[in-house]
C-alpha cells in the first residue's frame, strides 16, 4: 500500500466520475475505440476529459442525464489529442472552452498537410474547433489550483495528461497510457508516434500519480506484483444474427473491482 489515502480512492473518483469506461479491445473489424470520458468539477463549472466518438453519442448524453449535467452546463473540454475516439461529440458542447497543446496542433496540421500519416486523427478536425474558445498549452498549464495538464509525447506528439494531486495523486491519462498493460510493461500496446518517447511518458505519469485513470481501461493503482482495479466495468456485445435471437448476447466481459496480480 503506497499511501493510506488510497484505502479511500472512491473520493477520486467522486471527483473524477467516469461517464464512459474505456474499453482495451480491438477486433479484426478495427478498433472500438470506445476511450474513457470523465466528468470532473472546475470553479468555472463541469469539465470533460475527453468527448468519446459517434457511437459513444446516446450513451455519453444518458450518461450526462444521469449524472445530473445538461450538456449546456458543460463549460470546459480537455482534448487529450485529436484521434477521433477522443474529439467527434466535442460540438455537444458549444459552450465549452477548450484545452488542447500546441505540439497537437502542429501535429494534425502536418497529418492534414500530408507530411506525416495518421489515419485516426479525423480530415476535419478544423471544423470541430472552428470558432471555439481553444487555450493552447505548450508544455504545461494549470486548470486551476490543484488540477494541471501536462504535454507528453508518445502516443501522438502532443498528447495532454491532467494531474491532480488532491486526495490522492491522480493521473487522467488518455492515451498515454491507454490500458494496464502499458503501465505494467512501459510499452504502447498499440501503434505510436514516438516509442522512446512513450515510455518516458509513462515512467513520468507512473512516478508523478498513484491513482491512474488510464485511456482505455478501468481505474487501477499500480503494484509491484500486478495493480488494484478500483472498478467494475459491464461491457457486452449484442448481434442480430439470423436464425440467431435479437440482439443475442454474443459476449459478456464484463468484470470486477479487484486485485489482478502478474502470473
Ligand atoms: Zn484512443
Amino acid at each position: 500500500m503506497k499511501s493510506d489515502k488510497l484505502r479511500h480512492p472512491s473520493k477520486v473518483l467522486e471527483k473524477f466520475r467516469i461517464l464512459l469506461p474505456g474499453v482495451p479491445a480491438k477486433s479484426n473489424r478495427g478498433w472500438f475505440g470506445y476511450c474513457t470520458v470523465v466528468l470532473f468539477p472546475l470553479k468555472i463549472g463541469w469539465a470533460l476529459f475527453d468527448t468519446g466518438h459517434y457511437s459513444d453519442r446516446d450513451i455519453l448524453l444518458a450518461a450526462l442525464k444521469a449524472a445530473g449535467v445538461d450538456p449546456e452546463e458543460i463549460r470546459h473540454v480537455v482534448l487529450s489529442h485529436l484521434h477521433f475516439d477522443h474529439v467527434l461529440n466535442l460540438p455537444l458542447f458549444r459552450k465549452a472552452s477548450i484545452t488542447i497543446s500546441e505540439a497537437e496542433l502542429n501535429y494534425a496540421r502536418d497529418v492534414t498537410a500530408g507530411r506525416v500519416e495518421d489515419l485516426a486523427v479525423p480530415d476535419f478536425w478544423p471544423v470541430l474547433l472552428k470558432g471555439r474558445d481553444i487555450r493552447i498549452v505548450e508544455d504545461t498549464l494549470v486548470l486551476e489550483e490543484g488540477i494541471e495538464v501536462v504535454t507528453m509525447p508518445g502516443h501522438t506528439p502532443g498528447c495532454l495528461v491532467m494531474f491532480c494531486e488532491e486526495p490522492v495523486p491522480t493521473a487522467v491519462c488518455g492515451d498515454v497510457v491507454k490500458n494496464a498493460w502499458e503501465a505494467v510493461t512501459g510499452e504502447s500496446t498499440s501503434a505510436c508516434v514516438d516509442k522512446h518517447s512513450i515510455r518516458e511518458s509513462i515512467t513520468k505519469v507512473l512516478k508523478r500519480a498513484e491513482i491512474i485513470i488510464p485511456g482505455h481501461d478501468r481505474p487501477f493503482v499500480l503494484r509491484d506484483d500486478g495493480l488494484d482495479y478500483l472498478t467494475a466495468v459491464t461491457w457486452k456485445v449484442h448481434g442480430n444474427f439470423f436464425p440467431g435471437p435479437l440482439n443475442e448476447t454474443l459476449l459478456d466481459l464484463s468484470t470486477q473491482e479487484g486485485v489482478c496480480r502478474k502470473l
